[in-house]
């Protein structure tokens, strides 16, 4: 495993054969079953991690809820100075974290670089925010009385993450989190353990060096029984959980049960249309990116093409003859363009989509395949595939995490290109391609994409940390990262004082004694 100077790597970021580390590091409690990471890079073990076990659970809760007590307690701008060390230490180890990010979770090492830039630019933007936590101030309606509003922290936070963002969604979580005056619990995906322990030895050093408690940060392993002490513990006043909507669907039945809170980041099933007025070139780099990139394994991956019938033969040439260009294998290699699956159940879902496409009417394109041979031992290489197809095929509806695309054809006005592009069950990310305003303003108005997020001349691939991200329907309506989304980590408090010598009732009401 020590190809791309890996080992060193991984011991930078105090990774060892066996991890355990259910809070800060400082104390360990781990006492569950092993769980082994295997890359699906090269399909080697990568190293195993004790798992959290309901006792374990109890022991990391108590830590958060007392440190949650002290930390509530420290200026927010101060808290903003521990999120600033962090995000230096996410300097420091970025080249480290990112190649590890690469190899257990398959991205290529531009991605997993930019991975922890994004946790390093979240940090920054939240160094600012603690000192803008606003609320605003209102007049009353009674003489001598003043009316604000405040936002206090919930509490603790609970993270369920999904493996394809292994370290990124954690950080847009925390930084906001922690300014907030929140404590977190982070359980990562049980397919990308190594970059949760990573992450939290990073963390770990932060709070040692500041004398602050522990219980700040936690993280608890295992697979989805451990996320559901989470969910269904009455002291996390908000679960924030990225994954599949089937898992969201469960996840927020469970927290509303209990009158929780839930933020919710779920599946995709994103589309590009193209208009007769768009640039070729750039729709071609847009779609091609969006629909291969991270191996179509990206919450905003591009998997409908929404092309009009006047271009539609231009466009498929162009993204078909680009296909061709792409190199598959190792990511930690920077010549190669796709990396591999997450692991072979996914391969069988890439599988079975293309089995799919073809039973419901389809027709393949660009033909797909599991690769095999040197260089591709995990199993887990396929190749992108790219099919013709239906928007009302079942399995068009459905997100595949793989790269199969789907090109549909339009014909007449961009309001039938917008029928398809919002005929689906999830709201993620939407974009369209054209030169024409009419159609542009047309797609972002009320009667446009019913997306959390439309992009005008760029795919549906990937965000900036400045902006709310999150999507509608059953994307599950969260918001994360950006613009004010820290709210969701606050609870809202209305002051009113009254500074005058009697008391006079709302609404005008007489209660004499
Ligand atoms: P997944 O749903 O299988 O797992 C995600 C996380 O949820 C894991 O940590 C898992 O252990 C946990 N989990 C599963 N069932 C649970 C339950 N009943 N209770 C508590 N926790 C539970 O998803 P995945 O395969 O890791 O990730 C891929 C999916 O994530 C795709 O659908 C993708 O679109 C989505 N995703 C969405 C966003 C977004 O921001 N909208 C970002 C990244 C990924």
């Amino acid at each position: 495993a020590n190809q791309f100077g890996m080992k060193e790597a991984l011991a930078q970021l105090g990774i060892k054969d066996i991890n355990e580390g259910t809070s800060t590091g400082l104390n360990h409690f781990s006492n569950g079953e092993i769980l082994e990471s295997y890359s699906p890079v090269d399909g080697q073990l990568i190293a195993k991690v004790k798992t959290s076990t309901a006792a374990d659970y109890e022991k990391v809760m108590q830590s958060a809820t007392e440190a949650f007590k002290t930390f509530r307690l420290m200026p927010a701008p101060q808290r903003g100075e521990i999120v600033r060390q962090f995000g230096e230490k996410l300097r420091e180890n970025k080249d480290a974290l990112g190649k590890l990010v690469s190899y257990e979770m398959g991205k290529s090492l531009q991605e997993g670089y930019g991975e922890v830039q994004e946790m390093i630019d979240i940090c920054d933007f939240a160094v600012g925010l603690s000192r803008q936590l606003h609320g605003l101030t209102m007049h009353s309606e009674r003489p001598q009385h003043r009316m604000y509003e405040q936002y206090h922290p919930l509490g603790v936070v609970g993270i369920i993450s999904a493996f394809n963002f292994p370290v990124a969604v954690w950080a847009w979580n925390t930084a906001l989190a922690w300014i907030a005056g929140d404590v977190c619990v982070w359980k990562p995906s049980e397919k990308t353990p190594l970059c949760g322990i990573a992450c939290q030895n990073i963390i770990a050093e932060v709070i040692k060096e500041n004398n602050l408690p522990e219980g700040i940060s936690c993280l608890i392993n295992g697979d989805y029984k451990v996320g559901e002490m989470m969910t269904n513990d009455k002291r996390v006043p908000l679960i924030s959980a990225t994954g599949s909507t089937r898992m969201g669907k469960i996840v927020a039945q469970t927290v509303a049960g209990r009158l929780g809170r839930s933020l919710l980041e779920l599946g995709g099933n994103n589309a590009i249309i193209v208009t007769p007025d768009a640039d070729i070139k750039m729709t071609v780099i847009g779609a091609v990116f969006g629909a291969v990139g991270t191996a179509g394994q990206r919450c905003t991956s591009t998997r409908r093409l929404i092309i009009h019938e006047s271009i539609y033969d231009t466009v498929k040439d162009a993204v078909v003859a680009a296909y061709k260009q792409l190199s598959i294998g190792n990511p930690l290699d920077e010549n190669n363009h796709v990396g591999p699956l997450i692991d072979t159940h996914a391969v069988e879902m890439y599988n079975r989509a293309l089995t799919k496409v073809v039973e419901q009417g389809g027709k393949i394109l660009v033909e797909g395949g599991v690769l095999s041979g040197e260089g591709y031992e995990s199993g887990c290489y396929v190749k992108p595939a790219i099919a013709e197809a239906d928007n009302s095929f079942e399995i068009v509806q459905h997100e595949t995490f793989a790269p199969v695309l789907y090109l549909l054809k339009y014909s007449g006005t961009v309001e039938n290109a917008l029928d398809v592009q919002n005929g689906v069950a999830q709201g993620l990310s939407s974009a369209i391609m054209t030169n024409n305003l009419r159609e542009a303003e047309h797609f972002l108005s009320v009667a446009g994409s019913d997306c959390g997020i439309a992009n005008v001349n760029i795919g549906t691939s990937g965000a900036e940390i400045g902006g709310a991200f999150g999507g509608e329907k059953e994307t599950g309506g969260g918001r994360e990262s950006g613009s004010d989304a820290w709210k969701v980590y606050m609870r809202r408090q209305t002051n009113t004082i009254n500074y005058g010598t009697s008391l006079p009732l709302a609404q005008g009401i007489k209660f004499d004694l």
